[in-house]
């Protein structure tokens, strides 16, 4: 038996007075927020965890119990064996590359239209290293299976729906025509989330979300998952071991409490979508609307089989006819309600201009030629009242015409 110490001074108690073992005797109802770096055990018990011979937070750059709470849940929904949560988004695309070994000489073959800093980050940071990326246009299906099964790359990377031209792609023939040339397919799933779309159901290796926009859904916390087999997870984690970028306790408490709302917020914001898209079609000032749950989205049909629930997700795109960067500004300066933000997913509706944010260093004509015209504007539709939306989108409008 211990024998009793002596009192503990001020100054001690300060860093060490009222917590103990018999607090954790209780199971609140929501997971708790463990700010804590690390985690006591007894000598013997820390050893077999360093060894790998028992599991066990240690550090929280290798492992948080609230972020571990979030790796199970999304995991789960995602009907993946494991995922890892990393700071961001972008934290979360790296650690996935890296998480095949991938090294200099190897091939990436990479959709064209993919968030721009996935771009950039492959194009450059990993293009210094001797990665070798292909882009390709993921609709030509045919040549794309040509191109994967000519360059033999080691990763294959698209998005569910595409930024911002919300392309849709064929998940499974991509994942058939990976596997046949020993390629792995990865696939960003932000925009469609796993109440829409689970790419491992489908073929896919690997999921990676961006947290930041549905999962978390209120713009006010950051985070990334990489969602995949135990094995491939186990690859994952090594790298944000060594390369860090960890999800913090906090992030991951404000995306658990976002997630809970995931089916409620999506339904509602897909439904808003549709009602503004078809809106917008009719509009005068209004061109051309992208979305995919309209019938002159030209991957309607691939949409409507491959999304669950009959929902095409909230992302819209519209080009404002001979809309001129002076115009798209004025229209963004006079929403009152959907706000000119530089996000998406979140329960508020707003509204982004790609030429002057994610594709500004394209000149005019390269962004025409992808289809980004200088009348072209992403929504991101929130949770609102869709006619309060719509008025907003027509009165801005009418004020910039
Ligand atoms: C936002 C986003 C990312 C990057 O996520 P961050 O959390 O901002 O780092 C990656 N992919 C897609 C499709 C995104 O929308």
């Amino acid at each position: 038996m211990k024998t009793e110490r002596p009192p503990w001074r001020f100054s001690t108690l300060t860093v060490r007075a009222g917590w103990h073992r018999r607090h954790l005797n209780v199971m609140p109802t929501t997971a708790p927020i463990v700010p804590a770096v690390t985690y006591l055990h007894p000598m013997s018990e820390l050893d077999a965890i360093f060894a790998g011979e028992q599991e066990g937070f240690v550090y929280t750059r290798y492992g948080n119990p609230t972020v571990a709470v979030l790796e199970e849940a999304v995991a789960q929904l995602d009907k993946g064996e494991a995922a890892v949560g990393f700071a961001t988004g972008m934290a979360a695309v790296h650690a996935a590359l890296l998480g095949v070994e991938l090294q200099s000489g190897d091939t990436v073959v990479c959709s064209q239209d993919v968030y721009g800093a996935t771009y950039s980050l492959l194009s450059t940071v990993f293009g210094r290293l001797g990665i070798k990326v292909v882009f390709v246009e993921i609709e030509d299906l045919a040549s794309v299976r040509a191109i994967i099964s000519g360059k033999r790359p080691k990763i294959v990377w698209i998005e569910t729906i595409s930024n911002p031209l919300l392309r849709i792609a064929d998940v499974p023939a991509l994942a058939a025509a990976a596997h046949a040339a020993g390629a792995v397919l990865m696939v960003d799933s932000t925009f469609a989330t796993p109440y829409l779309f689970r790419p491992l159901e489908h073929g896919a290796d690997y999921v990676i979300h961006s947290a930041t926009k549905y999962l978390g859904g209120h713009g006010d916390a950051m985070g990334g998952l990489v969602v995949s087999s135990r094995t491939h997870c186990e690859a994952v984690r090594t790298v944000a071991k060594l390369a860090g970028g960890p999800l913090g306790p906090f992030d991951a408490w404000l995306i658990l409490r976002g997630l809970k709302t995931l089916t409620l917020r999506m339904q509602r914001q897909c439904e808003n979508a549709l009602k503004l898209g078809r809106w917008l079609e009719t509009h005068p000032r209004v061109a051309k609307v992208i979305y995919p749950g309209l019938l002159s989205h030209p991957h309607h049909s691939l949409a409507k089989s491959l999304l669950s629930e009959g929902l095409f997700g909230a992302m819209v795109a519209c080009e404002l006819k001979d809309g001129s960067r002076e115009q798209v500004m004025r229209f963004m300066d006079n929403l009152d309600l959907c706000l000119a933000a530089t996000t998406l997913g979140d329960v508020y509706t707003e509204v982004l201009y790609p030429p002057m944010s994610s594709h500004r260093w394209l000149s005019s004509e390269e962004r025409q030629r992808i289809g980004i015209g200088d009348g072209f504007v992403r929504v991101s539709v929130g949770i609102e009242a869709v006619e309060d939306i719509i008025a907003d989108f027509a009165q801005a409008l009418e004020k910039s015409a």
